[in-house]
């Protein structure tokens, strides 16, 4: 039977809320059979971060170049720094048939959610205001200043819940991915999905 294209999953949700966190346990985990979209920003990298594999770190010119050439899915500037998915990576993952993961904010998922609206979006919840408000503040990687900025964006971050097909409260980290784990199976079953490659079997092609 013809393979199926990939799909392209966005997890998404307001900063601080454990994106980062749930996305590196994902891909810690055997059997995680699809790929990390390593994102472009201009943001400086924190300690420990290394380029090309946390993010491929680009000054603001390099980034603000790549968007005229059209190399990006998707960008949008959070906090002051640019954010953004390279084209190339995605397209060619998808035609190879293996599903993408992206972790973005939610303008980026908006903006696919207009170009691809046959990707699967996924909102990362947190359990309550507070508690997204206290690991902002535990991570403990940005200043004061920046921090009140997040938490500020993370307010109008919830209410775009909407766009999403799915909902997952991030209350223990586990749970979380095994939920992911779930709703990506399920929707590789979605009968939109799959009823093409059959209907293509059933013509012989
Ligand atoms: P994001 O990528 O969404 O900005 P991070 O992954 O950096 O968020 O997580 C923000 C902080 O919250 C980190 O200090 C992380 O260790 C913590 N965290 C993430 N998920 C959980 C969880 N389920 N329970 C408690 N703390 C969490
Ligand atoms: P951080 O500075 O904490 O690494 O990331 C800030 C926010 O940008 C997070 O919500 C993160 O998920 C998001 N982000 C990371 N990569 C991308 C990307 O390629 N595009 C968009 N739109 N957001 C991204």
């Amino acid at each position: 039977m013809r393979k199926q294209k990939g799909l392209l999953i966005v997890l998404s949700g307001p900063s601080g809320v454990g994106k980062g966190t749930v996305r590196k346990e994902l891909f810690s985990q055997a059997g995680t059979n699809y790929e990390y979209s390593i994102s472009m920003t201009t943001r400086a990298p924190r300690e420990g971060e290394v380029d090309g594999v946390d993010y491929f770190f680009k000054s603001r010119v390099e980034f603000e170049e790549l968007i005229e050439q059209g190399g990006l899915l998707e960008h949008a500037e959070f906090v002051g720094n640019y954010y953004g998915t390279p084209l190339a990576y995605v397209n060619e993952t998808l035609e190879a048939g293996r599903d993408v993961f992206l972790e973005i904010e939610v303008q980026g998922a908006a903006q696919i959610r207009e170009k691809l609206p046959e990707a699967l979006f996924i909102f990362l919840a947190p359990p309550s205001l507070s508690e997204l408000q206290n690991r902002l503040i535990g991570r403990g990687t940005e200043t004061e200043d920046i921090i009140q900025k997040r938490i500020a964006t993370a307010r109008e971050e919830l209410e775009m819940m909407s766009l999403y097909d799915y909902v997952v409260e991030n209350d223990e980290i586990q749970k979380a991915c095994d939920k992911i784990n779930a709703i990506i199976v399920a929707e590789h079953c979605r009968r939109e999905r799959v009823e093409k490659i059959y209907l293509s079997m059933l013509r012989g092609e």
